[in-house]
């Protein structure tokens, strides 16, 4: 690969904005071209916030990219001056009965050496009071863990990427019979084009991407936390975990009100559908919350979103070369986890893009199976 390289990045989520930055500043000569603005509300990276946590089960790869990553975070808030990320903790409950993930999790973490404590029900009522776990086994709670504020980490890999000479640039990007990649209706003609399009990826590919993908709707609710009291901000309370009811959670950050959703996979038109939350999906988070967080129960809705995943059967992401095109490189198959990975992932892509070494097995194109929730790096 020349010394500076003209590199076009489609899509400007998280994916695509690190794997730019990244390649920048390596010196290449890079153009990230998205349909919107990046940072707008219909991309996976949107939202005011996302969890960042080792914890996956078995896998000790991502665990370590978590922990990796988390330094990486930490750093480009340094440099930036920009609150990027908040290490409230992260706690997942285990369910009486179902906890093979939570128990492979605390192994990985003996493993690997990553901080975390494990607590009894009576010990989570203690730390923690604003959850009710009656039905609860124990939670493993891991200190360094936190979130991150999700379109203001987009923003400021996009103010980075341009201060380091990168350009941005306005446009949709399409593929002809064969999946080449063009643009106004001539080839996109780069030394490598990455595709970091997200869930827009599977109808672009639909021979090489949608084959391994399931698109889902999202559903989040932010409810308010109660008139005068801190109890439910970050300071006081972690992001949470919670297979046993499907749901996972942040709490309120920089005034957004507390992030529940209940995962009930919902059919979503990437570019039509307007984002609104379904009724069905209002009235399970509000009586989940009425369970979970009883404190909360009657504290009125302030914000909502209805954004997608893509998820790739074994969940694992996908960074390989199309198997026609060789200057084509996917990037993505977020499958619900990519966002805290973003600056390690950007890193790994770069040095792929730029032939330094071959993608990793688990993210090659195929063939994909399902992993046992054990196995597998959601636990799902
Ligand atoms: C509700 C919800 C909660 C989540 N929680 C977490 C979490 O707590 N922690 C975590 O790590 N991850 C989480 N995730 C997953 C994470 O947000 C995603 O994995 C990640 O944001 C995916 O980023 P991406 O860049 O691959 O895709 P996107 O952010 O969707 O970006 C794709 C971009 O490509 C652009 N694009 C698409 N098509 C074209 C085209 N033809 N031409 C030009 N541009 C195009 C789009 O406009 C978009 O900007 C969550 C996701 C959701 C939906």
């Amino acid at each position: 690969m020349a010394s500076s390289s003209k590199i076009i990045v489609v899509g400007g989520g998280i994916a695509g904005t690190m794997t730019a930055l990244e390649l920048q500043r390596r010196g290449q000569n890079v153009t990230l071209i998205d349909r919107w603005e990046p940072g707008h509300s219909r991309a996976a990276s949107t939202d005011y916030n996302r969890v960042i946590r080792a914890i996956s089960g078995r896998d000790e790869f991502y665990t370590r990219w978590a922990r990796d990553s988390r330094q990486r975070w930490l750093e480009l808030q340094a440099e930036s001056g920009q609150n990027l990320m908040y290490e409230c903790g992260a706690l997942i409950l285990a369910t009486e009965g179902h906890c093979d993930w939570e128990d492979a999790t605390a192994e990985t973490f003996n493993r690997v050496g990553v901080p975390y404590q494990r607590f009894s029900q009576n010990e989570i009522t203690a730390h923690f009071p604003q959850f009710k776990v009656d039905d609860i086994a124990y939670a493993l709670f891991e200190p360094e863990a936190g979130l991150l504020m999700a379109h203001r980490c987009v923003l400021t890999g996009i103010d980075l990427f341009k201060k380091a000479g990168g350009v941005v640039q306005r446009g949709r990007v399409t593929t002809d019979g064969n999946e080449k990649p063009m643009l106004d209706g001539k080839p996109l003609e780069a030394d490598v084009i990455i595709i970091a399009t997200g869930a827009w990826a599977a109808d672009m590919f639909p021979r090489t991407i949608k084959p391994i993908s399931a698109i889902i709707g999202i559903n989040v609710l932010y409810t308010s936390t109660p008139d005068g009291s801190e109890e439910f901000d970050m300071h006081k309370m972690p992001c949470w975990i919670d297979h046993g009811q499907g749901s996972f959670g942040i709490p309120s950050s920089e005034g957004s009100g507390v992030k529940a959703a209940v995962v009930i996979p919902d059919k979503i038109d990437l570019d039509n559908d307007e984002r609104l939350i379904k009724q069905q999906s209002l009235t399970r988070t509000r009586s989940y919350i009425t369970r979970r967080l009883p404190k909360l129960d009657g504290e009125k809705i302030v914000d909502s979103k209805f954004n997608q995943v893509i998820l790739t059967p074994d969940t694992h992401f996908v960074v390989d070369w199309h198997p026609e095109h060789e200057n084509v490189l996917f990037a993505g198959g977020c499958s619900g986890h990519l966002f805290k990975h973003g600056p390690v992932f950007g890193d790994f892509v770069a040095g792929v893009a730029l032939r330094d070494y071959g993608t990793a097995d688990r993210f090659k194109l195929g063939p994909r199976k399902k992993l046992s929730p054990k196995e597998s790096p959601s636990g799902r």
